[in-house]
């Protein structure tokens, strides 16, 4: 039997829904890359579309769970010494956490918990686990690759076009009594024809490049790994080499690249600098890629227009984090990626990853990010390390 150790954000404000907006999501075939759906064994323990990523929710997990004689502690409670995950940590064998809400696995934490053997992600992104002091205890990382990628391209096309139309001021206008045409339009331009580049062009990059394409906008890209030329020909990409090049070419920029230790704060003072006077920046990617007082500063001295983000450190942000006041911010707390159609596939792919850790399967590469004691799969090519 084992203890599996499940950290999800809070329910509702006003409670478990009782009942959703739609009575059913889509269903979709396997990823545009080719990678498979999750395919776990058996039935699932929710129907897609509940919301499964809270607490409550308990990623639909709990029957499954204890059928086969497991354990399972579902807590939102993940700061601190007096917290429920350092309270249960000790005896987990498993834990699983979600970026959105994230349990923090420093290495003080895996020094406090001998028995655990399995961290999954349930989502993308394993960051907020000290991937190097899991591999020297042997804990295999494992996230649900693929599994929100279109959720989070959506995500950036929404944040581009609200802030190149300015869109939320306007709605506040509206919402607040107002009818000044004005106030609404004097920060609003068409999206066409704007040079938009993305640092990252991987799963979820080349979703945006490609969501992106038909409103006519001119696409560049950057990352270590130069697409195929058939991709690049196809979206009439614009490669370069390096990321101050494609800052220097756009009017828009857009993170979706790692958070690594050499990725951090890549976004300083002297990268805003080169920004173009009134260019756009968005990052649904993590917090941690840009430091948090000179994207203030940026936006202060009118040098970019707007700053829209999904990805914050820590999560959550405290009441004060400057990211909430800032001027021509589109932010979102920590949600591009768990709408209730990306949980239902999250939820089966971790499903998916506890059967085969449990039945001795191997655990598919492409959801591997630390095994055997060092990165590998998708953790071995993302990481940066390798
Ligand atoms: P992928 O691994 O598919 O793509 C990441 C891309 O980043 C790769 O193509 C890689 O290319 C590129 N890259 C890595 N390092 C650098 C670098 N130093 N400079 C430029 N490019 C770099 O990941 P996904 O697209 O699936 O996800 C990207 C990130 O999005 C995740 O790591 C996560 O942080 C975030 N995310 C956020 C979510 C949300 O809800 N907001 C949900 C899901 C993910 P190369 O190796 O050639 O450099």
């Amino acid at each position: 039997m084992a203890t599996v150790l499940c950290v999800l954000y809070p329910d509702p404000t006003t409670g478990y829904p009782p009942h959703y907006a739609r009575d059913e999501i889509p269903l979709i075939a396997d990823y545009a890359d080719g990678q498979s759906l999750p395919r776990p064994r058996g039935p699932l323990g929710f129907r897609p579309g509940e919301l499964i990523g809270c607490v409550s929710g308990e990623l639909g997990l709990r029957h499954v769970l204890e059928k086969a004689g497991h354990k399972l502690i579902v807590t939102s409670d993940k700061e601190g010494p007096g917290s429920e995950f350092e309270r249960w940590l000790p005896e987990a064998d498993v834990v699983i956490s979600q970026p959105f809400w994230p349990a923090y696995l420093t290495a003080e934490r895996i020094a406090r918990a001998p028995r655990l053997k399995l961290a999954v992600t349930a989502g993308i992104g394993s960051d907020h686990v000290d991937l190097a002091a899991a591999a020297a205890a042997g804990i295999t990382v494992a996230e649900v690759t693929g599994s929100n990628c279109v959720s989070v391209a959506e995500h950036v096309v929404m944040m581009v076009l609200a802030l190149v139309r300015n869109y939320l001021p306007s709605h506040a206008i509206s919402v607040t009594g107002g009818w000044n045409i004005a106030d609404c339009v004097a920060r609003s331009y068409d999206l066409e024809g704007m040079h938009f580049g993305t640092i990252g062009a991987g799963r979820i990059g080349l979703a945006v490049l490609r969501r992106l394409k038909p409103f006519d906008v001119p696409l560049h890209y950057t990352q270590r790994h130069r697409l195929a030329a058939e991709t690049e020909a196809e979206l009439g990409l614009t490669f370069h080499p390096d990321v101050s090049s494609l800052v220097r070419a756009v009017d828009i920029v857009n993170l979706q690249l790692p958070l690594y230790p050499a990725t951090e704060g890549l976004f300083n003072d002297a990268m805003f600098s080169t920004m173009k006077r009134g260019a756009y920046l968005i990052n649904t990617a993590r917090g941690r890629l840009v430091e948090r007082d000179a994207v203030v500063r940026a936006l202060e001295s009118g040098h970019i227009a707007g700053y829209a983000g999904d990805v914050w450190f820590p999560q959550p942000a405290p009441v004060n984090h400057p990211w909430r006041t800032m001027p021509f911010n589109g932010m979102t707390p920590h949600i591009a990626g768990t709408s209730l159609s990306a949980q239902a596939r999250y939820a089966a792919g971790t499903l998916e990853i506890l059967q085969d850790f449990f039945d001795g399967t191997p655990i598919p590469d492409d959801y591997l990010i630390v095994d055997g004691g060092r990165l590998a799969g998708t953790g071995a090519k993302s990481y940066g390390l390798t």
